[in-house]
C-alpha cells in the first residue's frame, strides 16, 4: 500500500481498527519505501500486539484517539524501518569485540594498565587473548618481556599478537602452556626472542608464534554466546534490525538457536552456510524455515569464486596495473563452480558468491546464464562484492536478472575504504567497472548494501553517505570518485532496507513498515533524506525496536538488550 488517496486511505484505517492490545506510535516524521518502491511519509504508526505492523497514519489522515492500549510519543522524530545490512560476517565481528586491542596504547605502561583491566573484567576466562601491540609505537627500543605482562596477569596464560601479525607475546603461563624452554630450538622462519640467559623473553617472532598460538582452547559455547551478545549489541546500536550472515558454520548456528532459545536473539539473521557442507549440515535438505518468529533463517550457502583486491588474490582478465606478472587466481575451477551451484540450486538453497575481480564476475555470470536453463524461476542469485565489473560483461548480468533475479550485494564503503589501492591495482582504464552500484541497478540487479563487517565497522551511516557521495569522510576526492556511479538517496535507503529484505527472501517479512510486516524501526536524529553526507555519516541512533519491542535506547545504553521489552513471539 503506497500513498493512497484520502478516500481510499480512510478504508484502510477502519480495516485496521484498533484493538485493545494495540500500540500507536504518533509525532513522527516517517519515512520507508513504500510497496512501489518510493519513500513513503506518514505520521504515525499502529502496530498489533505481535509485533507486526497494522497501518501507517499519513498526512491528512486521522490518527486514531482510542482503542489501543499504548501510546508512544514520537515526539517529532525521524522515524525509519530499522536497516539491514546484506554482508556482515556475525561471529568474526563478535570475537573481534570480545578480544582485547592494544592497537590504541601509546606505551608498555598503557598497554599493562588495559590488560589488567580485561583481566578482572573476565575473571573466568581461561586465557586471555589480544592484538594490537607495537613496541614501535610504544618507543620502547626493544620486545615486552614476559616478566612484564605476568606483573599484571600471571594467574593464567595471557597472549598477544603483535599489531602486524607477525609475533607474539606471551607471559610465562602462556610459554609454559606451550612447553617454550630455554631448550626450545627456533623453528624455521621463526624465532625466540631470548635473555641473557636463553630463556625465552616472552615474545614468539613468525612461525615460533604457532608454538603457543597451537596451545590456544578454542572457543567455548560460552565464548560463542558471549561473542554473539557484543554482535547483536554493535548492530543494533547502529540501527541495524536485520543482517545477512554470509558464511554460518555450524557453531555460529548453533549460538544463533541458543540465543533463539533464550528469547535473547533480537537481530534478525539471514544465514548462508560456509560452502555446500556447513549448508548441508545446518538446513539438511533445503533452507530452513523463518524460526522465532522471522528471526533466523538458513537460506543458502556462501562461495568464494576469488580472494581480494588489496592482496592481488582478485581473479582479473588483464594483469595488475602494479604487479604486471599476475592477475590474481581463482578459488574454484569453472567445473568446481558449476557443481556447487547446482548442489544448492537443487535443493532451493540461495546462492552467494564472492567476486571481486572481473574475471571473476564473468566467470560467475557466464555460470549463472548457463544454470538458469535448468534451475529456473525466482532464483535471486548473488553476487557478493560485484567488485570490478567488465563493463562488456554487463549484457550477461541483464540476461541473468531477468531469467532468475540477480543480487548485486555490494558495500559502499568499501568505494571510499579502498580508492587509492584499487587505482593502484586496477590502474586508469579499469575504474569505470569498479564499484559500479549505478551500474549494476541499470543493468536489473538488486542493490543490496552492507559493511563486510568486521572488515569495516557495520556502520550503515558511513554505507549510507559514501553511496550518495562518493567521498570518504574527509570530503575526498572533491565531487566523488566516479560520480557517475553515485546513487539516489532513495535507493540507498532501499539498500539497506526493503532490497536488502528482498536480497534474502524476506520482504514478506521485514524490511519496510507496511501492514503485515514486522514492526522494526529505529528513531534517528538526522534524516538521510535531506542532510549532507558529513551530517548522515555522524547520525545518531536514539531507539531501535524490533518486532514491536525496543532493544536500544540511548538514553540509556548501558542497559542495552537488557532493558528491552521481552521479544513478542
Ligand atoms: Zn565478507
Amino acid at each position: 500500500m503506497a500513498r493512497l488517496g484520502p478516500g481510499l486511505a480512510a478504508l484502510a484505517i477502519c480495516l485496521a481498527t484498533p484493538a485493545y492490545a494495540d500500540t500507536l506510535i504518533d509525532n513522527v516524521q516517517g519515512q520507508t519505501i513504500g510497496a512501489d518502491g518510493h519513500v513513503e511519509r506518514f505520521k504515525a504508526m499502529l502496530m498489533d500486539d505481535a509485533g507486526v505492523v497494522k497501518a501507517l497514519i499519513h498526512e491528512g489522515e486521522k490518527t486514531p484517539k482510542k482503542g489501543f492500549q499504548y501510546r508512544v510519543d514520537g515526539k517529532g522524530r525521524i522515524m525509519l524501518p530499522g536497516l539491514i545490512d546484506a554482508h556482515v560476517h556475525v561471529m568474526s565481528t563478535g570475537f573481534a569485540a570480545l578480544t582485547l586491542d592494544l592497537s590504541e596504547t601509546n606505551s608498555l605502561g598503557e598497554a599493562l594498565e588495559k590488560i589488567a583491566a580485561y583481566a578482572k573484567a573476565h575473571p573466568d576466562r581461561p586465557w586471555l587473548i589480544g592484538r594490537g601491540w607495537n613496541q614501535e609505537r610504544w618507543k620502547l627500543g626493544r620486545f615486552p618481556t614476559a616478566a612484564e605482562l605476568d606483573s599484571v596477569v600471571s594467574d593464567r596464560p595471557v597472549w598477544l599478537e603483535r599489531a602486524d601479525g607477525h609475533a607474539g607475546w606471551g607471559n610465562t603461563a602462556a610459554l609454559k602452556a606451550g612447553g617454550v624452554t630455554a631448550a626450545t630450538q627456533n623453528p624455521s622462519g621463526g624465532e625466540v626472542i631470548r635473555l641473557a640467559d636463553g630463556s625465552p623473553a616472552g615474545v614468539l617472532v613468525d612461525n615460533a608464534s604457532n608454538i603457543v598460538a597451537a596451545k590456544v582452547p578454542p572457543p567455548t559455547a560460552r565464548d560463542y554466546d558471549a561473542a554473539f551478545a557484543l554482535a547483536q549489541r554493535d548492530f543494533y546500536r547502529r540501527g541495524l534490525t536485520a543482517v545477512a550472515d554470509m558464511g554460518t558454520e555450524m557453531a555460529d548456528w548453533q549460538a544463533f538457536r541458543r540465543a533463539g532459545d533464550a528469547n535473547t536473539l533480537y537481530v534478525r539473521i539471514m544465514a548462508y552456510g560456509s560452502g555446500i557442507d556447513s549448508t548441508v549440515q545446518i538446513g539438511g535438505p533445503g533452507p530452513s524455515p523463518w524460526l522465532y518468529a522471522d528471526r533466523l533463517r538458513l537460506n543458502g550457502v556462501k562461495l568464494y569464486m576469488d580472494g581480494a583486491l588489496g592482496s592481488r588474490g582478485a581473479w582479473l582478465k588483464a594483469p595488475y596495473h602494479d604487479k604486471p606478472d599476475t592477475r590474481g587466481l581463482p578459488r574454484l575451477t569453472q567445473t568446481q563452480l558449476g557443481n556447487l551451484m547446482s548442489r544448492a540450486a537443487m535443493d532451493n538453497f540461495q546462492i552467494a558468491v564472492h567476486a571481486i575481480g572481473d574475471e571473476a564476475n564473468a566467470v560467475l555470470l557466464g555460470a549463472m546464464e548457463d544454470l538458469s536453463q535448468t534451475y529456473k524461476g525466482d532464483r535471486r542469485w548473488r553476487i557478493e562484492h560485484a567488485q570490478v565489473i567488465d563493463p562488456a560483461d554487463w549484457p550477461i548480468a541483464e540476461r541473468v536478472a531477468k531469467s532468475v533475479g540477480l543480487i548485486a550485494s555490494m558495500q559502499p564503503v568499501h568505494q571510499t575504504s579502498d580508492r587509492l589501492m584499487a587505482e593502484a591495482r586496477l590502474g586508469p582504464e579499469r575504474l569505470a567497472g569498479a564499484y559500479a552500484w549505478a551500474s549494476a541497478k541499470a543493468h536489473g540487479a538488486v542493490l543490496a548494501f552492507g559493511s563486510d563487517s568486521p572488515v569495516e565497522l557495520p556502520d550503515p551511516w558511513t554505507g549510507f553517505a559514501a553511496a550518495i557521495s562518493r567521498v570518504d569522510e574527509g570530503g575526498q576526492p572533491a565531487g566523488g570518485w566516479q560520480p557517475q556511479e553515485r546513487v539516489g538517496r532513495e535507493t540507498a535507503l532501499a539498500g539497506y532496507t526493503a532490497d536488502a529484505a528482498y536480497a534474502g527472501f524476506a520482504e514478506k517479512h521485514f524490511g519496510r513498515l507496511a501492514p503485515g510486516l514486522r514492526a522494526d524501526f529505529i528513531f534517528v536524529d538526522t534524516d538521510p533524506m535531506t542532510a549532507t553526507p558529513e551530517a548522515i555519516r555522524k547520525t545518531k541512533v536514539l531507539e531501535t525496536w524490533v518486532g514491536g519491542g525496543k532493544v536500544w535506547d540511548t538514553a540509556t545504553p548501558e542497559g542495552g538488550a537488557a532493558g528491552a521489552e521481552p521479544v513478542k513471539k
